[in-house]
């Protein structure tokens, strides 16, 4: 019945631990979540074509089972604007130490998402409660400060404004030190399409040991997701 349960299947039965982040991004599209344009190439031989259908500046990311922390190893370089920095970057990336030895399924062409604040959002499954969501705000405040608030799905619209409403950093939201404010709208909107009533969680979380967004890019007009793990159950 749907392109969802597919995708899950289709992983499982390629012997998969996870999604690749292609799949993760389509699963997150078809609960209604944005995420930037982007088309998958083999090598840097494919990109100047497959460019075309994109517009600039360009995100090239490596697609590979191996490598979970892409950025970690140089597998993601943004803010290209030429097609020959595309074809570079792939080229740069097959060559790094770390990459070489890994397998690589391919490379990740995407649109940069509009500048923003970077929000976190996770999901665990728990073996008494099921699925537990997770939002903090990106970077030091979820890595170091562990600035988070967590709720067992599914979910209301009240709980996920009580979330964000939690988050010692969350004035950040609003515009503190002369950034603009994002849309909190946005980021309520996103967790109640990841873990309301009918939200994923609750449609596919069996699947999942665990699944993050990492990014959620929020600005004044929306939210992008540009980063989807899922882990399979
Ligand atoms: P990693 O596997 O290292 O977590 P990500 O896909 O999260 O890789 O990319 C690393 C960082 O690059 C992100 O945290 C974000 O800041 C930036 N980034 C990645 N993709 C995009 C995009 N499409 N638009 C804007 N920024 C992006
Ligand atoms: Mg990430």
């Amino acid at each position: 019945m749907n392109d969802a349960a597919d995708m899950i299947a289709d992983a499982k039965r390629h012997g998969r631990a996870a999604l690749d982040e292609s799949a993760g991004k389509r699963l997150l599209a078809t609960f209604g979540i944005s995420v930037p344009k982007s088309v998958v190439v083999a090598d840097a031989r494919g990109a100047t074509e497959a460019l075309k259908q994109l517009h600039p500046p360009y995100v090239v990311k490596l697609i590979s089972p191996d490598i979970l922390h892409k950025s970690d190893a140089g597998g993601v370089k943004v803010n290209l604007k030429e097609s020959s920095e595309v074809v570079n970057a792939i080229a740069e990336m097959a060559a790094a130490p770390h990459i070489k030895s890994a397998r690589i399924d391919g490379y990740l062409i995407e649109e940069m998402a509009p500048p923003g604040q970077e929000i976190v959002i996770g999901a665990v499954r728990d073996p008494d409660f099921g699925p537990l969501v997770m939002v903090g705000l990106g970077g030091i405040f979820v890595e170091i400060l562990a600035d988070v608030a967590f709720r067992i799905c599914p979910i209301t619209r009240l709980d996920a404004e009580e979330m964000l409403a939690e988050l010692k950093g969350g004035a950040i939201l609003d515009g503190a030190r002369g950034k603009r404010p994002v849309s909190r709208a946005a980021i309520v909107d996103s967790l109640i399409k990841i873990a309301g009533e009918d939200g994923l969680l609750m449609r596919h979380g069996d699947d999942f040991s665990e699944a993050d967004i990492n990014p959620l890019i929020v600005s004044e007009a929306g939210a992008v997701a540009v980063d989807a793990r899922f882990i399979l159950s």
